[in-house]
């Protein structure tokens, strides 16, 4: 397997085999599946897991970009309940950069992770007034309104976006901050767990911030 059980909602250390895992801090859990370090090996055992749950990025990838973190929270024979993938490369403003985006069921608490936020869901924000962004999925533009976080860890430079898609929360985390400022463009996200033999043509590399 390449692909290795965690805690969704934290670092802690897990336990556990089959269809049983407990987070020492969280209890009984559905594990988080991520790669040591992210390749193809890795990322067609991740499409197995996910089942019928999309894998969002960015796409096409930016020149330079590459995948550098990916997962899925799932039970064996089942569909995943969130699926992520994170990517970095250049951009004209700051430097390299990292975008993760975060599709998950309520309740999972995987974006708040990725995003470092105190609470599970993105919270009353969302759908309050005009959004901030927009992304593309399919073709139909998916609203994002962005997430306060100043209420959790405040040294931790990120800009968050959420918004609901096909039922399912969908985040946005940029870091360093500033570079939301890349979502101006609208991008298009698409399920790359559907590009079959072409998954072999992604980039993969580089060093992901933890969370
Ligand atoms: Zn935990």
């Amino acid at each position: 397997m390449a692909l290795g059980a965690g805690c969704p909602r934290c670092a802690s250390a897990v336990t556990g085999s089959g269809g049983s895992w407990r987070c020492e801090d969280h209890g009984e859990i559905t594990p988080l599946w991520r790669p040591a370090t992210a390749d193809y090996v890795g990322l067609a055992e991740h499409v197995r897991r996910a089942g019928s749950m999309p894998t969002f990025a960015p796409w096409p990838l930016p020149p330079g970009w590459s995948v550098t973190d990916f997962g899925c929270v799932a039970a064996p024979d089942a569909d995943a309940r969130a699926c992520f993938v994170t990517c970095s490369g250049p951009s004209d403003l700051d430097g390299v950069v990292e975008l993760s985006v975060v599709s998950e069921e309520p309740g999972v608490g995987l974006g708040a992770r990725c995003a470092w936020l105190l609470r599970t869901d993105p919270g009353a924000d969302i759908g309050d007034g005009p959004p901030d962004a927009k992304v593309r999925i399919d073709g139909h533009p998916i609203s994002l309104w962005s997430v306060l976080t100043s209420d959790a860890d405040a040294d931790f430079d990120r800009s968050v976006f959420a918004g609901e898609a096909l039922g399912r929360w969908l985040w946005l985390v940029f870091r360093p901050a500033s570079a939301a400022l890349l979502l101006k463009d609208e991008w298009i996200l698409m399920d790359i767990s559907g590009l079959g033999p072409e998954l072999i043509d992604l980039p993969f590399g580089g060093h992901p911030q933890a969370w």
